[in-house]
């Protein structure tokens, strides 16, 4: 079970922040009965499932239950029968709180001085294990594939495009560069803004490709890019 800590409400806010961004929505508290991890947003959909009131006849709204109740609560864990985990009808959670008979383990300090009983935040950034989209998979893959020619991938850009060149699979190390495929350009941004990829140096003339397609006009340069945590890769 998780460790008492006290904390004020100031300071646990600052950590909430650190931890998942500004939106409470995201913030995300660990029952420590059952480990079960839930957001704010995961207590807006419960609660749009099942509507609660408040002792003085108000609607129950996330922010009056997150990090005070395990999620089970709210979808049923109260409504018998009696399973012996606190399960009852809920699909995940339990029935524990923060203000039962065994407190916290949180306690949290109020502006005012008076203390409440709180769960811990969730270790682990919801936002970092967010799957990447298709396309920013595909070309970090194409990369991974390409660079194993000791040759560097280049790529070529307009406002809305990125395409990527790449040496070809013929004639080995000396053979020709080739168009591989072409994607949009905030899929290349996404890549790099996510540490994937790196663009290295300054825009200079690609190696040529033949066909029609714009990228492999000469006029239109290009740089070098890579996965981000290779060196050395090229020669
Ligand atoms: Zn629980």
């Amino acid at each position: 079970m998780a460790e008492h800590r006290k904390l004020t409400q100031a300071e646990l806010v600052a950590e909430a922040r650190d931890r998942f961004g500004d939106d409470p929505l995201d913030w995300a508290f660990q029952c420590p009965r059952c480990g079960d991890v839930a957001t704010g947003r995961d207590f807006r959909d419960a609660l749009a499932e099942h509507p609660r009131k408040n002792r003085d006849g108000s609607d129950t709204i996330a922010s009056d239950v997150l990090g005070q109740e395990c999620i089970g609560r709210t979808l049923g864990a109260l409504k018998g029968p009696n399973t012996g985990d606190g399960k009852g009808q809920a699909k995940r959670g339990c029935d524990w709180c923060a203000y039962g008979f065994i407190p916290g383990p949180w306690e949290i300090v109020l502006p005012d001085g008076r203390t409440m009983n709180g769960f811990p935040l969730a270790d682990a950034a919801p936002a970092e294990a967010k799957p990447l989209r298709p396309a920013v998979r595909a070309l970090v893959k194409a990369l991974k594939l390409r660079s194993t020619y000791g040759r560097p991938c280049w790529v070529k850009c307009t406002q809305a495009w990125a395409a990527l060149i790449v040496p070809s699979l013929r004639n080995g190390a000396d053979g020709p560069y080739e168009l591989l495929r072409t994607f949009r350009r905030s899929t290349l941004d996404e890549a790099i803004v996510a540490g994937l990829v790196v663009e290295c140096g300054d825009l200079v003339p690609a190696p040529p490709i033949g066909g029609r397609h714009w990228a492999a006009q000469p006029e239109v340069r290009g740089r070098i890019i890579a996965l981000a945590q290779k060196n050395g890769d090229s020669k």
